[in-house]
Protein backbone atom coordinates (compact mmCIF):
# COMPACT_ATOMS: atom_id res chain seq x y z
CA UNK A 1 0.00 0.00 0.00
CA UNK A 2 2.68 2.05 0.77
CA UNK A 3 4.93 1.63 -2.42
CA UNK A 4 1.46 2.17 -4.63
CA UNK A 5 1.14 5.31 -2.43
CA UNK A 6 5.12 6.25 -3.52
CA UNK A 7 4.27 4.87 -7.21
CA UNK A 8 1.16 7.40 -7.36
CA UNK A 9 3.19 10.32 -5.84
CA UNK A 10 6.20 10.18 -8.57
CA UNK A 11 3.48 9.64 -11.30
CA UNK A 12 1.47 12.97 -9.97
CA UNK A 13 5.24 14.84 -9.85
CA UNK A 14 6.44 13.18 -13.34
CA UNK A 15 2.83 14.72 -14.80
CA UNK A 16 3.21 17.83 -13.37
CA UNK A 17 6.59 18.27 -15.38
CA UNK A 18 4.71 17.28 -18.91
CA UNK A 19 2.07 19.73 -18.15
CA UNK A 20 4.25 22.51 -17.35
CA UNK A 21 6.19 22.39 -20.49
CA UNK A 22 2.39 23.28 -21.85
CA UNK A 23 0.85 25.49 -19.21
CA UNK A 24 3.17 27.60 -17.52
CA UNK A 25 2.35 29.43 -14.35
CA UNK A 26 4.44 31.58 -12.33
CA UNK A 27 3.69 32.44 -8.86
CA UNK A 28 5.09 33.09 -5.44
CA UNK A 29 2.50 31.14 -3.02
CA UNK A 30 3.39 30.90 0.92
CA UNK A 31 3.18 26.72 0.78
CA UNK A 32 4.27 26.55 4.82
CA UNK A 33 1.90 27.40 7.28
CA UNK A 34 3.20 28.70 10.64
CA UNK A 35 3.68 25.94 13.76
CA UNK A 36 2.65 27.98 16.47
CA UNK A 37 -0.80 29.30 14.79
CA UNK A 38 -1.50 25.62 13.28
CA UNK A 39 -1.39 24.18 16.91
CA UNK A 40 -4.51 27.03 17.98
CA UNK A 41 -6.22 25.22 15.19
CA UNK A 42 -9.19 22.25 15.57
CA UNK A 43 -8.12 18.91 14.28
CA UNK A 44 -10.59 19.52 11.17
CA UNK A 45 -9.08 22.99 10.32
CA UNK A 46 -4.94 21.95 10.69
CA UNK A 47 -6.11 19.28 8.20
CA UNK A 48 -7.18 21.06 6.07
CA UNK A 49 -4.36 23.52 6.46
CA UNK A 50 -1.73 20.15 6.28
CA UNK A 51 -3.71 18.89 2.92
CA UNK A 52 -3.26 22.01 1.19
CA UNK A 53 0.22 22.94 1.91
CA UNK A 54 1.44 19.40 1.43
CA UNK A 55 -0.46 19.58 -2.28
CA UNK A 56 1.48 22.94 -2.74
CA UNK A 57 4.61 21.49 -1.88
CA UNK A 58 4.94 18.67 -3.72
CA UNK A 59 3.35 18.97 -6.95
CA UNK A 60 2.90 21.90 -9.37
CA UNK A 61 0.65 24.37 -9.49
CA UNK A 62 -0.88 22.65 -12.83
CA UNK A 63 -1.39 19.29 -10.90
CA UNK A 64 -3.09 21.47 -8.28
CA UNK A 65 -5.31 23.37 -9.61
CA UNK A 66 -6.39 21.76 -12.93
CA UNK A 67 -5.53 17.91 -13.56
CA UNK A 68 -5.89 16.60 -9.88
CA UNK A 69 -9.26 18.48 -8.96
CA UNK A 70 -10.62 17.54 -12.90
CA UNK A 71 -9.68 13.82 -12.14
CA UNK A 72 -11.23 13.99 -8.93
CA UNK A 73 -14.24 15.61 -9.76
CA UNK A 74 -14.07 12.70 -12.68
CA UNK A 75 -13.96 10.23 -9.72
CA UNK A 76 -16.51 11.08 -8.01
CA UNK A 77 -19.03 11.01 -10.95
CA UNK A 78 -17.59 7.83 -12.16
CA UNK A 79 -17.90 6.30 -8.59
CA UNK A 80 -21.50 7.53 -8.08
CA UNK A 81 -23.10 6.69 -11.46
CA UNK A 82 -21.25 3.06 -11.30
CA UNK A 83 -22.81 2.69 -7.90
CA UNK A 84 -26.01 3.73 -8.84
CA UNK A 85 -25.63 1.48 -12.06
CA UNK A 86 -25.08 -1.25 -10.42
CA UNK A 87 -28.45 -1.01 -8.16
CA UNK A 88 -30.69 -0.34 -10.90
CA UNK A 89 -29.11 -3.30 -13.16
CA UNK A 90 -28.97 -5.64 -9.82
CA UNK A 91 -32.80 -4.44 -8.70
CA UNK A 92 -32.60 -5.57 -5.23
CA UNK A 93 -36.23 -6.96 -4.15
CA UNK A 94 -35.45 -4.70 -0.56
CA UNK A 95 -35.03 -1.33 -2.87
CA UNK A 96 -37.40 -1.65 -5.17
CA UNK A 97 -40.18 0.31 -3.41
CA UNK A 98 -37.53 3.30 -3.19
CA UNK A 99 -37.42 3.30 -7.15
CA UNK A 100 -39.51 6.64 -8.33
CA UNK A 101 -40.50 4.75 -11.53
CA UNK A 102 -40.66 0.99 -10.48
CA UNK A 103 -41.43 -0.12 -14.22
CA UNK A 104 -39.04 2.30 -15.99
CA UNK A 105 -35.61 1.29 -16.43
CA UNK A 106 -32.82 2.44 -19.22
CA UNK A 107 -31.51 -0.14 -21.69
CA UNK A 108 -28.21 -1.36 -21.80
CA UNK A 109 -27.43 0.19 -25.45
CA UNK A 110 -29.03 3.59 -24.38
CA UNK A 111 -26.69 3.25 -20.95
CA UNK A 112 -23.73 2.48 -23.54
CA UNK A 113 -24.16 5.57 -25.67
CA UNK A 114 -24.69 7.79 -23.09
CA UNK A 115 -21.55 6.68 -21.13
CA UNK A 116 -19.68 7.40 -24.82
CA UNK A 117 -21.39 10.74 -25.28
CA UNK A 118 -20.30 11.92 -21.04
CA UNK A 119 -16.62 10.82 -21.49
CA UNK A 120 -16.10 12.80 -24.64
CA UNK A 121 -18.25 15.84 -22.48
CA UNK A 122 -15.51 15.63 -19.76
CA UNK A 123 -12.69 15.07 -22.08
CA UNK A 124 -13.53 17.59 -24.67
CA UNK A 125 -15.60 20.34 -23.10
CA UNK A 126 -15.37 20.11 -19.63
CA UNK A 127 -11.73 19.74 -19.40
CA UNK A 128 -10.46 22.33 -21.58
CA UNK A 129 -13.31 24.67 -20.34
CA UNK A 130 -12.35 23.75 -16.75
CA UNK A 131 -8.57 24.37 -17.87
CA UNK A 132 -8.25 27.59 -19.31
CA UNK A 133 -11.36 29.08 -16.52
CA UNK A 134 -8.18 28.26 -13.69
CA UNK A 135 -5.09 29.42 -15.73
CA UNK A 136 -6.98 32.77 -16.18
CA UNK A 137 -8.54 32.86 -13.13
CA UNK A 138 -5.41 31.82 -10.98
CA UNK A 139 -3.41 34.38 -13.11
CA UNK A 140 -5.18 36.71 -12.18
CA UNK A 141 -5.51 36.10 -8.58
CA UNK A 142 -9.71 36.18 -8.75
CA UNK A 143 -9.00 33.19 -6.11
CA UNK A 144 -6.96 32.36 -3.16
CA UNK A 145 -4.26 30.00 -3.67
CA UNK A 146 -2.61 30.96 -0.27
CA UNK A 147 -2.05 28.50 2.68
CA UNK A 148 -2.71 31.41 5.37
CA UNK A 149 -6.11 31.87 3.42
CA UNK A 150 -7.31 28.11 3.87
CA UNK A 151 -11.18 28.04 5.29
CA UNK A 152 -11.65 26.98 8.60
CA UNK A 153 -14.71 25.24 8.51
CA UNK A 154 -17.53 27.43 9.47
CA UNK A 155 -16.23 29.89 6.57
CA UNK A 156 -16.52 26.32 4.57
CA UNK A 157 -19.73 25.82 5.72
CA UNK A 158 -21.33 29.63 5.33
CA UNK A 159 -19.83 29.49 1.75
CA UNK A 160 -21.04 26.42 0.27
CA UNK A 161 -24.54 27.47 1.82
CA UNK A 162 -24.29 30.75 -0.39
CA UNK A 163 -23.18 29.12 -3.05
CA UNK A 164 -25.93 26.76 -2.84
CA UNK A 165 -28.51 29.62 -2.78
CA UNK A 166 -26.73 30.94 -5.88
CA UNK A 167 -26.64 27.74 -7.55
CA UNK A 168 -30.64 27.30 -7.41
CA UNK A 169 -31.21 31.17 -8.19
CA UNK A 170 -29.38 30.67 -11.56
CA UNK A 171 -30.15 27.52 -12.30
CA UNK A 172 -33.91 28.02 -12.00
CA UNK A 173 -33.99 30.78 -14.44
CA UNK A 174 -31.96 29.33 -17.14
CA UNK A 175 -33.47 25.74 -16.72
CA UNK A 176 -36.91 27.66 -17.38
CA UNK A 177 -35.38 29.47 -20.05
CA UNK A 178 -33.97 26.12 -21.40
CA UNK A 179 -37.92 25.11 -21.48
CA UNK A 180 -38.60 27.44 -23.97
CA UNK A 181 -39.73 26.28 -27.42
CA UNK A 182 -36.70 27.03 -29.57
CA UNK A 183 -34.09 26.59 -26.52
CA UNK A 184 -35.77 23.03 -25.73
CA UNK A 185 -35.53 22.04 -29.24
CA UNK A 186 -32.07 23.58 -29.81
CA UNK A 187 -30.16 22.56 -26.42
CA UNK A 188 -32.20 21.04 -23.72
CA UNK A 189 -33.50 18.23 -25.31
CA UNK A 190 -31.15 15.84 -25.42
CA UNK A 191 -31.15 16.14 -21.71
CA UNK A 192 -34.54 14.87 -21.33
CA UNK A 193 -34.22 12.04 -23.40
CA UNK A 194 -33.94 9.81 -20.29
CA UNK A 195 -37.75 10.60 -18.96
CA UNK A 196 -36.73 8.14 -16.31
CA UNK A 197 -33.75 9.46 -15.16
CA UNK A 198 -30.59 7.63 -13.60
CA UNK A 199 -27.10 9.25 -12.15
CA UNK A 200 -25.63 8.75 -15.40
CA UNK A 201 -28.30 11.08 -16.93
CA UNK A 202 -26.83 13.95 -14.69
CA UNK A 203 -24.37 15.35 -17.36
CA UNK A 204 -26.10 14.20 -20.32
CA UNK A 205 -26.72 17.42 -22.04
CA UNK A 206 -25.80 19.18 -25.13
CA UNK A 207 -22.49 21.12 -24.86
CA UNK A 208 -24.30 24.19 -24.72
CA UNK A 209 -26.25 23.28 -21.95
CA UNK A 210 -23.02 22.10 -19.40
CA UNK A 211 -21.69 25.48 -20.49
CA UNK A 212 -25.03 26.93 -18.91
CA UNK A 213 -25.29 24.89 -16.01
CA UNK A 214 -21.58 25.84 -15.14
CA UNK A 215 -22.77 29.65 -14.99
CA UNK A 216 -24.85 28.46 -12.58
CA UNK A 217 -22.67 26.64 -10.30
CA UNK A 218 -20.12 29.45 -10.47
CA UNK A 219 -22.40 32.43 -9.92
CA UNK A 220 -21.27 31.55 -5.98
CA UNK A 221 -17.25 31.66 -6.37
CA UNK A 222 -17.55 34.67 -8.86
CA UNK A 223 -19.42 36.27 -6.51
CA UNK A 224 -17.71 35.31 -2.99
CA UNK A 225 -14.27 34.74 -4.42
CA UNK A 226 -13.03 32.08 -1.63
CA UNK A 227 -10.27 30.13 -1.47
CA UNK A 228 -9.91 27.59 -4.38
CA UNK A 229 -9.98 24.63 -1.96
CA UNK A 230 -13.46 26.09 -1.00
CA UNK A 231 -14.25 25.80 -5.00
CA UNK A 232 -13.04 22.74 -5.37
CA UNK A 233 -15.29 21.39 -2.95
CA UNK A 234 -17.97 23.03 -3.92
CA UNK A 235 -17.78 21.85 -7.53
CA UNK A 236 -18.14 17.95 -5.96
CA UNK A 237 -20.67 18.63 -3.80
CA UNK A 238 -22.62 20.09 -6.72
CA UNK A 239 -21.91 17.31 -8.60
CA UNK A 240 -22.68 14.62 -6.08
CA UNK A 241 -26.29 16.80 -4.74
CA UNK A 242 -26.96 16.53 -8.81
CA UNK A 243 -26.55 12.60 -9.12
CA UNK A 244 -28.60 12.22 -6.32
CA UNK A 245 -31.20 14.85 -7.64
CA UNK A 246 -30.76 12.10 -11.11
CA UNK A 247 -30.61 9.09 -8.80
CA UNK A 248 -34.26 7.62 -10.03
CA UNK A 249 -34.42 6.72 -6.29
CA UNK A 250 -36.35 8.41 -3.26
CA UNK A 251 -34.59 6.97 0.05
CA UNK A 252 -35.77 7.26 3.23
CA UNK A 253 -32.29 9.22 3.84
CA UNK A 254 -32.37 11.34 0.68
CA UNK A 255 -31.81 14.87 1.60
CA UNK A 256 -35.60 15.75 0.12
CA UNK A 257 -36.56 13.59 3.00
CA UNK A 258 -34.43 15.06 5.87
CA UNK A 259 -34.44 18.70 4.88
CA UNK A 260 -37.16 20.94 4.67
CA UNK A 261 -37.39 22.76 1.68
CA UNK A 262 -35.12 20.46 -0.84
CA UNK A 263 -36.59 18.89 -4.57
CA UNK A 264 -34.36 16.73 -4.73
CA UNK A 265 -34.75 13.21 -6.67
CA UNK A 266 -38.48 12.89 -6.28
CA UNK A 267 -38.98 16.29 -7.53
CA UNK A 268 -36.45 16.15 -10.51
CA UNK A 269 -37.65 12.90 -11.54
CA UNK A 270 -41.35 14.15 -11.67
CA UNK A 271 -39.77 17.30 -14.10
CA UNK A 272 -37.85 14.98 -16.27
CA UNK A 273 -41.70 12.41 -16.15
CA UNK A 274 -44.02 15.25 -17.33
CA UNK A 275 -41.82 18.64 -18.49
CA UNK A 276 -44.59 20.19 -16.08
CA UNK A 277 -42.85 22.59 -14.02
CA UNK A 278 -40.10 21.89 -11.58
CA UNK A 279 -37.30 23.68 -12.37
CA UNK A 280 -35.27 23.48 -9.32
CA UNK A 281 -31.81 22.24 -8.54
CA UNK A 282 -31.57 21.70 -4.68
CA UNK A 283 -33.74 23.44 -3.12
CA UNK A 284 -38.12 24.64 -4.08
CA UNK A 285 -38.55 28.03 -3.35
CA UNK A 286 -37.70 29.51 -6.46
CA UNK A 287 -40.72 27.23 -7.97
CA UNK A 288 -42.84 27.73 -5.12
CA UNK A 289 -42.18 31.68 -5.15
CA UNK A 290 -43.25 31.58 -9.22
CA UNK A 291 -46.11 29.12 -9.08
CA UNK A 292 -44.47 26.47 -11.03
CA UNK A 293 -44.72 23.76 -8.46
CA UNK A 294 -48.38 23.34 -8.78
CA UNK A 295 -47.96 20.39 -10.98
CA UNK A 296 -45.71 18.40 -8.73
CA UNK A 297 -47.37 18.98 -5.46
CA UNK A 298 -50.84 18.22 -7.19
CA UNK A 299 -49.23 14.53 -8.03
CA UNK A 300 -47.72 14.48 -4.59
CA UNK A 301 -51.62 14.70 -3.09
CA UNK A 302 -52.76 12.13 -5.43
CA UNK A 303 -50.01 9.77 -4.62
CA UNK A 304 -50.67 10.21 -1.03
CA UNK A 305 -54.57 9.68 -0.80
CA UNK A 306 -53.74 6.71 -2.95
CA UNK A 307 -51.91 4.90 -0.14
CA UNK A 308 -54.41 6.18 2.05
CA UNK A 309 -57.25 4.24 0.18
CA UNK A 310 -55.29 1.51 -0.49
CA UNK A 311 -54.26 0.81 4.05
CA UNK A 312 -57.72 1.59 4.45
CA UNK A 313 -58.83 -1.48 1.66
CA UNK A 314 -56.10 -3.57 3.07
CA UNK A 315 -57.70 -2.75 6.89
CA UNK A 316 -61.20 -3.64 5.54
CA UNK A 317 -59.85 -6.62 4.09
CA UNK A 318 -58.04 -8.20 6.89
ZN1 LIG B 1 -35.64 20.32 -18.02
ZN1 LIG C 1 -32.20 16.55 -15.24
Amino acid sequence: MAQLAVITHNAIKDMGVFFDCYIPVQKNISTVYPADKLSDLNGFDAGLVNFWSFMLQNYSLNMVTIILPFTVLLLNYVFVCGFMWFIEQCDFSFLRKYKIQPKKYNSGSKIFWATLYLLYTYFVIILPMYTAAFYILSQVDYFSLEVFDVPNWKTLVWQIAVCLFFEDFGHYWLHRWMHTPWAYKVIHRRHHEFDAPSSLSTSYAHPVEIVIQGIATFLGPIILRPHILTLFIWVNVRQLAACETHSGYDFPFSPNNILPFFGGADLHDFHHRTYNGAYSSNFVWWDVLCGTDNGYFEWKKKQQSKREKDTSDEKKDN
